[in-house]
């Protein structure tokens, strides 16, 4: 049936970068045989999903949304694609995405935008558009995201749907496709809270292969999110999450869910966080930082697009082709910045202080989670802009992630889910509850509450 269903729409939408038609009914038959056989299988076992193209699929193509990486065939899984499959979930295929996660639209994919099913015209957000616009279109029950600035929030809030940034370390980043290692992070997108909780539970956990990753006990999401209840919750509310900026009907739509908390019995306590001001300037050095020095394995050697390969060219003279044609120009722009905010003579200036601006922005969040148990935010300044609008403007892209940044920098876990529609353009609006690390099971409880 999703099959079907991506038949029928995705010509449309463009959610999907490759579907694995072979793969997806072979998994379902295999998922079909072990029932039949009598054995105990999990609760997602059969459930189909839409994985984000940055995640390596063993067979299966992975291009991070970008020309350098078309037409490699990763010979191994990411180890949240192997726990997929072990759970018995049916990966339809791999979704769209901002080429190596960079952008907030998914307008920077190599290979097309993708649109968002409320309105094709205008952006599903990004950079995890792909994922957020198959649950949108019921394309797909389930999908995989990451949360390097908001990735998985942010689309979650513009399509509607709901989306997770689990605490930093909580899920494995081996197989996934660095970008900036010290703030990615994957985690589950669904529709509805409690299936978002039950695809947490299948990811997430300790894995030897990445050296951040945290062994500690999963937090019981799913328990969490069959028993929604704020009732003597105390619930903070960051002054400096609004003002300025902000659509109307976004902050019309994040009051009511405020009133909303506080009649189902919470106590709203309100909060200054006054280094999240310089939060976006910290992360916009920090990610392209570590971009430049990540994306220096893409050098035509090891993988992917070799340009200029002719026998007379110089490995350099190859590497520095293949790179002008590989990368787009907001993937070249973030390696230009990083390289130079890295260089001697202006690495204090600009990675030194932006390090230093990281450590404020989570002490915030500690001094704040001593007077609180959540935090809740709008997840965005606004509703699904229109495709083209910031196209050409890198500063009002990069400001549809200022409510999502904060929580990447301290590494610790948020979930975004609809609060309603916003009364001027009739689009959804994401209502962000952000909690302290490893107490993700808190975002699921409240989530589970007001949705
Ligand atoms: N929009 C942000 C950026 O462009 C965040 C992207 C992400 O979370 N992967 O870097």
């Amino acid at each position: 049936a999703h099959l079907a269903r991506i038949d029928a729409v995705d010509e449309k939408v463009h959610a999907f970068l490759h579907v694995d038609r072979e793969g997806a009914v072979a998994q379902a038959r295999a998922v079909d045989a072990k029932r039949a056989a009598g054995e105990r299988l999990g609760p997602l076992a059969g459930v189909p999903l839409a994985l984000k193209d940055i995640f390596t699929t063993e067979g299966v193509p992975t291009t991070v949304g970008s020309k350098i990486l078309e037409g490699w065939i990763p010979p191994y899984d990411a180890t949240v694609t192997r726990r997929l499959k072990e759970a018995g979930i049916v990966i339809l295929g791999k979704t769209n995405m901002d080429e190596f996660a960079m952008g907030s639209s998914t307008e920077n994919s190599a290979f097309g935008p993708t649109g968002n099913p409320w309105d094709l015209t205008r952006i599903p957000g990004g950079s995890g558009g792909g994922s957020a616009a198959s649950l949108a279109s019921y394309q797909a029950p389930l999908a995989i995201g990451t949360d390097t600035g908001g990735s998985i929030r942010q689309p979650a809030a513009v399509t509607g749907t709901v989306g997770v940034k689990p605490t930093y370390g909580g899920v494995s980043r081996y197989g996934m496709v660095a970008f900036s290692s010290s703030l990615d992070q994957g985690g589950p997108c669904a529709r509805t809270v409690l299936d978002a909780a039950l695809l947490h539970e299948v990811i997430a956990g300790h894995d030897p292969l990445d050296s951040t990753s945290i062994d500690a006990p999963v937090p019981a999401v799913v328990e969490a999110a069959r028993n929604g209840t704020v009732a003597g919750l105390r619930v903070g509310v960051v002054r400096e999450f609004r003002g300025e900026g902000f659509q109307a009907g976004v902050l019309q739509r994040f009051d009511e869910s405020v009133a909303l908390l506080r009649e189902l019995g919470a106590d709203i306590v309100e909060l200054s966080c006054p280094s999240f001001e310089s939060a976006l300037a910290a992360y916009y050095l920090i990610a392209p930082s570590e971009c430049s020095s990540n994306l220096a394995r893409f050098d035509a050697m090891r993988y992917g697009l070799r340009v200029g390969d002719d026998g007379t060219r110089s490995a350099e003279a190859v590497t520095s082709l293949t790179r002008e044609a590989g990368f787009g120009p907001e993937v070249k722009r973030r390696i230009i910045l990083g390289t130079y905010a890295l260089s001697s003579g202006y690495y204090d200036a600009y990675y030194g202080s932006a390090q230093k601006a990281r450590t404020l922005v989570s002490r915030d969040f500690q001094r704040s989670f001593e007077q609180v148990d959540v935090i809740v935010a709008p997840t965005t300044p606004s509703t699904a802009f229109p495709i083209g609008e910031r196209a050409d403007d890198p500063m009002a892209m990069y400001r549809a992630d200022l409510c999502t940044i904060p929580v990447n920098l301290a590494g610790i876990s948020a979930m975004s889910l609809p609060c309603g529609l916003a009364p001027e353009d009739g689009l959804p609006v994401g209502l962000q509850i952000v909690a302290p690390a490893l107490a993700d099971d808190r975002l699921y409880r409240v989530g589970a509450a007001v949705e």
